[in-house]
């Protein structure tokens, strides 16, 4: 991955994020308080907005820019928590054009960093639920030999399941678990903006 293809990741974040605004305020509205879609759009319209005059060395350096202004411009669970994430993949992030194998390691430090900001374990109804599955995915299309392009389509597709099968579960973090089993029949707003990064990841990469 290249500054290029970085940045071309993060424009496609923004266009599915306002794509999917209302999809994801009327599933945080079911389960929350109807504000996961403005929160990301919000978000991911100020990553935009830095990135014009931004010229980073690396792309650890530009996540790590991305995370900074998500959590500086989101006031929902989930700015800290995406941002948390993007920071600790940039920092992992080696060199100025890490392959997909140094990628997933990254992002792999990501998802650690958002489990240990907000104590989700797999289950428990939130965005671990599609990010662990897709960097699942992201590996095993490695192993067998599939360039970024094929691993980042895998991840996507296991994302999107993966939210899907949050609909059947309790929460037992963040805002929807204060419904307790009323959380129960709707897929998760984490998830599945969750699944909308990787797609967009996948997006990106088949563009070049
Ligand atoms: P808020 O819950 O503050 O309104 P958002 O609506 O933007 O924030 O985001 C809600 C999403 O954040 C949930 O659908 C879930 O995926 C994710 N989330 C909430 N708490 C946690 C947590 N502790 N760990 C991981 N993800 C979480
Ligand atoms: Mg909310």
């Amino acid at each position: 991955m290249d500054i290029a293809l970085a940045r071309h990741w993060v424009q496609a974040i923004a266009v599915a994020m306002d794509e999917h605004q209302d999809r994801l305020t009327q599933l945080d509205s079911a389960i929350g308080d109807a504000d996961h879609g403005a929160n990301m759009h919000r978000g991911f319209n100020a990553v935009l907005a830095t990135q014009v005059s931004y010229r980073p060395d690396s792309v650890g350096q530009l996540l790590v820019k991305v995370g900074s202004t998500l959590i500086s411009s989101v006031g929902g669970a989930s700015g800290p928590l995406y941002g948390t994430a993007f920071r600790a993949a940039g920092k992992a992030l080696p060199g100025t054009d890490p392959d997909a194998a140094e990628l997933l390691a990254a992002l792999r430090a990501g998802l650690d960093a958002v489990r240990e900001l907000g104590a989700a374990a797999p289950g428990d109804k939130t965005m671990v639920d599609a990010f662990l599955p897709a960097l699942d995915a992201f590996e095993e299309e490695l192993r067998a030999g599939g360039d970024l392009g094929a691993a980042a389509a895998r991840a996507a597709r296991a994302a999107e399941d993966g939210a899907r099968a949050t609909v059947p579960l309790q929460a037992r973090k963040g805002r929807a678990s204060y419904l307790g089993p009323r959380s129960i029949g709707h897929q998760d707003p984490g998830a599945t903006s969750t699944a909308l990064v990787f797609g967009a990841l996948a997006t990106a990469a088949a563009a070049r």
